[in-house]
């Protein structure tokens, strides 16, 4: 069992309780609090006057690397954060454009690499991440990656780490293997890609999205990036269908001696488009409760992506 569900029935429909088998991580689905209609169905045009990212600006006002350089891989650049909150922590910024609605294969492998290529070279614990738009938390809408690298790793993927390793001095065999055969005889299972990717059932956010990469550390990952990038296309795009222009992305990675129990895994949310009103779609539980409500069922997001992407 990857999880445990119960489903508590009321007057205008049900509350799906969920917890996660692994973590011990919960969360509550509620499909009738989409009838809110609290999305916007488009998303503002930003102006690109005084973006740090267009290339009138990015080379003039950005941090170089100790050795006076940026790193330029395809349309991407890539330097350190000037207002770190990690003990590493780079920007790439990946389109000359300020402002996309569907990235190309290209602009995201060369930006993703990018990061591979400056993190591996770190000694901790490595993500690449990614809010895109404002309502994502972006303080610039020009699309941007952030890599971190710390001692230790951050809080959700510390949670992976730890209990994938438990679970594998109790039962001597990979976690990631059982989650991967559960999934993708699921409906959750996204099929038609070239990774695994599915509907992760607990999910931390809305229309969640996971992939189980074939590798463990960063290094492993620069093998993966391209058929990574052009799977994740097609999922972004995905997500516009749906009513989504706008994203939380992390991908988390493990150490050489995490081999035998960990896998790196990515976790792609989708955010509410920004709004005129600032509404936002998190909240006290969410915030204070760390247990997040979640609009869609996993198995609907299945479905969705079945009846979107018919091959
Ligand atoms: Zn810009």
């Amino acid at each position: 069992m990857m999880f445990q569900a119960c489903r508590h029935i009321h007057e205008s429909g049900f509350i799906e309780f969920r917890t996660d088998s692994l973590t011990g991580m919960r969360a509550r689905i509620c499909p009738e609090r989409l009838k809110r209609g609290i999305g916007v169905p488009d998303i503002p045009d930003y102006l690109p006057e005084g973006c740090p990212f267009c290339q009138e600006l990015v080379t003039e006002v950005t941090p170089v690397f100790p050795d006076g350089t940026r790193l330029e891989i395809g349309e991407s650049i890539t330097f350190p954060n000037l207002y770190p909150f990690a003990t590493y922590h780079i920007v790439t910024v990946i389109t000359r454009d300020h402002m996309v609605r569907s990235f190309t294969r290209d602009q995201i492998k060369d930006a993703l690499m990018a990061q591979a290529l400056v993190l591996e070279k770190q000694p901790g614990y490595v993500s690449i991440n990614w809010n895109y738009l404002p309502s994502a938390g972006a303080s610039l809408p020009h699309p941007h990656l952030q890599g971190l690298s710390d001692p230790v790793p951050d809080t959700l993927p510390m949670k992976y780490i730890t209990c994938s390793r438990d679970y594998f001095e109790q039962h001597n065999r990979s976690w990631w293997l059982e989650l991967c055969r559960n999934e993708s005889a699921s409906e959750r299972f996204l099929d038609g890609l070239n990774l695994f990717w599915y509907a992760h059932p607990v999910p931390v956010g809305e229309k969640e999205i996971r992939c189980v990469l074939p590798g463990v550390t960063v290094s492993d990952f620069k093998k993966s990036v391209d058929t990574f990038a052009s799977d994740l296309v097609r999922i972004l795009d995905f997500y516009q269908d749906i009513g989504h222009g706008s994203w939380n992305f992390s991908v988390f990675f493990g150490q050489d001696n995490e081999r035998d129990f960990f896998s790196a895994f990515a976790i792609l949310i989708a955010r509410i488009n920004p709004n005129p009103l600032s509404t936002s779609d998190t909240a006290f539980m969410e915030k204070l409760h760390h247990e997040p409500v979640i609009l869609t069922l996993p198995e609907d997001i299945g479905k969705l992506w079945r009846n979107n992407h018919v091959k």
